[in-house]
């Protein structure tokens, strides 16, 4: 190794550089001088790249960079060489200094031309500049839009909360005075009265329970609990206490997993889990229902299922059925009034999560729903 470096030094029998110039001090000194004034320039260049490379962050082709400093650097060591030279022959260094150059700039150049496309591809500054105010007017219209929507929402809420709440008063005065009539006259006026009697007191016994509902659905919002920590087995089991005579006379079997801990508000979350428990009862079809409410914990989040044998749901009507008022069946088919599954999606989105159903007609619904866990 030592002899390696002693041979690269030696200068044989070699003449010094200067002996071309014939030591012509004017030559000579003009040729060291630009020489020296090349290197130092090679040797700031790359220290200027480097001190750039590392202060700006998310550099694109950063390495290329690099090689760049290394090329310039070896350029200019071949020009302090050069310099060296003049009054010491040591050919074999410059030699081999010159054929590391080469090869750098080989390699430097063969990789310059693949990311020729791509740095072309690279945006402006101006580009960007452009590019960003464009984003920033779409935030500041999506905002507008955003804020139109809400106030819409909140002016939509408050009017179906206004409506249904005073037609409660005339639809219990309809209802009564119906029900007077029935107990009155039952039987007093023809067939046909009794009839048209008994549609107006269903028909008022319906516009009922659309009016409760509708306005357990725009309370949702104005009459939410704040979110504490719920114990899921307790709110399971409170929410069987309004269920008990359906699953009496449907001799349905409700099993569970046992439940976990969730951030919630208790009350909703006890009418999500009747929602839905209900239905799997309401549409049994023949079998004796057996339903069945898991959960599973996945990354942030618990997933809970609710899984019956009922009557299915076909796949094409999978987003529909979360929507208020739609229905899948007719009213002398299933009763409802269309606003359960829309109650459960606000009351799961409220609480940071989704809800969706998996099912086949005829092979039951399992009805899917996510809470955040607690501290995620
Ligand atoms: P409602 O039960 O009052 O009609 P929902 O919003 O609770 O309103 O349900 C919407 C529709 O989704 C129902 O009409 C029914 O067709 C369908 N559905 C809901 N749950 C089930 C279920 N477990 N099995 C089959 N169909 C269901």
């Amino acid at each position: 190794m030592i002899d390696f470096f002693r041979n690269l030094l030696s200068s044989d029998s070699f003449m010094p550089h200067g002996h071309c110039f014939l030591w012509d001090p004017g030559v000579l000194w003009l040729t060291v001088a630009s020489d020296a004034l090349i290197a130092l320039s090679y040797y700031a260049i790359p220290l200027v790249l480097f001190l750039f490379i590392r202060k700006k962050k998310n550099l694109p082709f950063a390495w290329m960079f690099f090689l760049f400093c290394v090329f310039i650097l070896l350029c200019g060591t071949t020009h302090v060489l050069d310099v060296w030279t003049v009054w010491d022959p040591a050919y074999r260094l410059l030699g081999l200094v010159k054929a590391a150059t080469a090869l750098v700039s080989i390699a430097t150049a063969v990789l310059l031309i693949p990311l020729i496309p791509k740095a072309l591809a690279l945006r402006s500054p101006e580009e960007l500049e452009a590019k960003n105010q464009e984003l920033q007017k779409e935030i500041v219209e999506r905002d507008r839009v955003k804020k139109l929507l809400d106030q819409s929402n909140k002016e939509l809420q408050q009017f179906a909360y206004i409506a249904s709440h005073d037609l409660q008063e005339p639809l219990r005065m309809v209802s009564s005075y119906v029900q007077l009539l029935q107990k009155k006259y039952k039987g007093k006026l023809d067939s046909d009265a009794d009839e048209y009697i008994e549609f107006a007191s269903d028909g008022a016994r319906r516009m009922g329970n659309l009016i409760n509902d509708l306005l357990a659905y725009s309370r949702l919002e104005s009459q939410a609990k704040e979110f504490r920590l719920v114990d899921g087995e307790n709110i399971f089991r409170n929410s069987l206490r309004d269920l008990q005579a359906a699953i009496k006379e449907s001799g349905a079997v409700v099993t569970h997993d046992p439940l976990p801990r969730v951030m919630g508000d208790d009350v909703q979350l006890e009418s999500l889990f009747q929602n839905l428990i209900g239905n799997a009862i309401k549409y049994r079809g023949k079998k004796t229902p057996q339903i069945h409410v898991s959960v599973e914990m996945k990354p942030g989040e618990w997933v809970f299922s609710v899984r019956d044998n009922g009557i299915g749901i076909d796949p094409g009507y999978f987003g529909r059925i979360f929507v208020i008022f739609q229905r899948l069946h007719a009213r002398h088919e299933y009763s409802g009034t269309g606003i359960g599954l829309a109650v459960c999606k606000k009351i799961v989105e409220r609480h940071g999560g989704r809800i969706w159903v998996e099912s086949e007609p005829g092979k039951g619904a399992t009805f899917y729903f996510t809470i955040p866990e607690v501290g995620a």
